[in-house]
């Protein structure tokens, strides 16, 4: 009897395998096929002055326009991207790409790309920046760069010349989701950050938990302390958005001001804040 039982755990367990398997096989040869046919689209959230809710930045986030699936978000396939080496591919279309839009937009608007582990131990990396904001006429301080923590786990000297490359081209360096990976804080005095980002998960709680305010609180702390500025994402309410400000939070980014947007429309809201004095804030929607 428990023989029979194991074994039917057994065989559920390998067809479960055996799904998950065909399902990867499946996004790996369908992420060939999409960096060919070239289906991918770039989307811009806006980052907000905590103060006065004007937008002065943007970030970049690739979406997946699938033939059948319609439009797909990057949780289902930077993973496998970057298991495959197609994300060097993928990264450097979506560099060009946000440089290109970047010429749209106006001068004082910066721009932040996520930048994968995979692609800072790239050789293409460099190349690619210094091509895109030479092509495009973009002063490099407009470009900042997203990298997590994990980067900094291995390989820290290698890393650590690759981001001063990029700084002394005068790029900007950013520190994502801060504060949800697994190194210690020593890497903060040893790489060149300009910005910590407070990850969304510490911010989603902020009205209800007195120990994610605290995280927020210090880390905010922390970031001016070493002389580096601090934005907010997965902003969601206006009691997010105003204890983040009061605590000292330079810059806010959410769905309170605006998911990701088609660069059209993120010129539209740098428009309409032009011509009114109001802070102007857009109803929440699905991205377009
Ligand atoms: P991330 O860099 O931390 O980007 C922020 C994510 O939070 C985005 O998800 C954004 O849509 C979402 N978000 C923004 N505001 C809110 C909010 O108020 N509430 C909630 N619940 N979520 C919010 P998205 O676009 O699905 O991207 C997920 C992750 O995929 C990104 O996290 C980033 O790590 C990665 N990613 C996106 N684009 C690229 C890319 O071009 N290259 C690489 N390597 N990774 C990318
Ligand atoms: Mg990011
Ligand atoms: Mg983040
Ligand atoms: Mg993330």
């Amino acid at each position: 009897q428990a023989k029979k039982v194991g074994k039917a755990n057994w065989c559920m367990f390998t067809q479960e395998l055996d799904d998950r398997a065909r399902a990867r096989l499946q996004v790996e040869s369908d992420l060939h096929h999409a960096v060919n046919e070239n289906e991918f689209k770039v989307y811009f959230q806006p980052q907000v002055n905590a103060h006065t809710h004007e937008i002065v930045g943007c970030e970049t986030l690739v979406r997946w326009q699938h033939p059948t699936r319609g439009l797909v978000y990057p949780g289902e396939f930077i993973e496998h991207a970057e298991d495959n080496g197609l994300i060097t591919r993928i990264g450097d279309w979506v560099l060009r790409a946000a440089m290109s839009e970047a010429r749209k937009l106006p001068e004082h608007i910066r721009v932040s790309v996520n930048i994968s582990p995979v692609q800072i131990h790239s050789a293409n990396l460099i190349p690619t920046i210094v091509h895109a904001i030479a092509a495009n006429n973009i002063d490099p301080t407009r470009l900042e760069l997203e990298i997590t923590e994990n980067v900094l786990m291995s390989d820290t000297e290698f890393t650590l010349q690759r981001l001063h490359q990029l700084k002394d081209l005068g790029i900007r360096i950013a520190l994502d989701d801060f504060g949800t990976g697994y190194s210690s804080l020593s890497y903060l005095r040893r790489f060149p950050f300009d910005r910590i980002k407070i990850d969304k998960s510490f911010v989603r709680d902020i009205e209800t938990r007195s120990d994610s305010r605290s995280i927020a609180v210090a880390t905010l702390s922390l970031a001016k302390s070493l002389g580096m500025r601090c934005t907010a994402e997965g902003v969601e309410t206006r009691y997010q958005a105003d204890f983040l400000r009061d605590c000292g939070c330079d810059e806010l980014q959410g769905f309170f001001i605006s998911r990701a947007q088609p660069l059209e429309k993120l010129q539209h809201m740098i428009e309409l804040k032009k011509v009114k004095e109001k802070v102007t804030l857009i109803q929440d929607q699905r991205d377009f």
